[in-house]
């Protein structure tokens, strides 16, 4: 079968016979000794044995979730730029931060800080069922941009601002948060399920990673460790 392929801006369009089918995700195989490697050496060295979540890890065409000129930099051990003075974490937090939340298939999520869409791109791997929720508006259209062509269209990006979680769409198994707030958020806690589990760093100079469990007798907290992630907004 004749296949044409046509570049309309930045969005691609596989015309087969006459129909225009869905865009094509990235070949699994690119970058694909990059990404092993980077599950080896930061990820799987530093104690993360989820099996679920290093999978997951290997499939994420991360490239595809930073500007052009910093695709080469994608599986090195650090965040980087994403524009808008925003930066996509560093493989390892995203890793540690879905292994702590314990994500199953058909749970459903929220993330505050959509940014590139990654950590979300890896929780729909998981099976999750993500809303994301992104305050500066370029990155929320470029991030869901990214995730439909990439196979992650089922992900829901919503411009707005995370303080206030998501009502509507409360309660949640999941929520992770990859922006600091100073605080917990209250409206985070009252949107989380009990039983739910919430990831986020808290605090201004000194951020911790915390795990918050929602239980029927009250919330639980541990801290994980030392994080530095851009400020949340309010
Ligand atoms: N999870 C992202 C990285 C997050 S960077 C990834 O995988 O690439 C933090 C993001 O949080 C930034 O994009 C920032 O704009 C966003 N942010 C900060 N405060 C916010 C708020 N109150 N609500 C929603 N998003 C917020």
């Amino acid at each position: 079968m004749r296949s044409r392929r046509r570049v309309l801006g930045a969005v691609h369009i596989v015309v087969t016979a006459g129909i225009a089918l869905a865009a094509e995700a990235t070949p699994p195989t690119e970058f694909a000794a990059e990404r092993e490697e980077m599950v080896a050496r930061q990820i799987e060295a530093r104690g993360i044995r989820d099996p679920r979540v290093l999978e997951a890890m290997r499939r994420v065409p991360r490239h595809r979730f930073v500007p052009d000129d910093e695709a080469a930099y994608a599986y090195e051990d650090r965040p980087l730029p994403i524009g808008s003075g925003q930066t996509i974490s560093q493989p390892y937090i995203v890793a540690a931060m879905t292994e702590a939340a314990g994500i199953g298939p058909g749970e459903s999520v929220l993330e505050i800080g959509t940014g590139s869409g990654y950590q979300a791109a890896v929780l729909a791997e998981l099976g999750a069922r993500v809303h994301s929720i992104e305050i500066v508006p370029e990155l929320a259209r470029r991030a869901r941009k990214t995730l439909e062509s990439e196979g992650y269209g089922r992900v829901v990006v919503i411009e707005g601002n995370g303080w206030l979680g998501l009502p509507d769409k409360a309660p949640f198994d999941r929520i992770l948060v990859t922006a600091a707030p100073d605080r917990v958020p209250e409206a985070l806690v009252e949107q989380l399920r009990v039983g739910g589990r919430m990831v986020l760093p808290v605090g201004e100079n000194d951020q911790w990673l915390r795990v918050l469990e929602k239980t029927p007798d009250g919330v639980r907290e541990r801290e994980l460790f030392p994080v530095r992630f851009v400020p949340m907004v309010k």
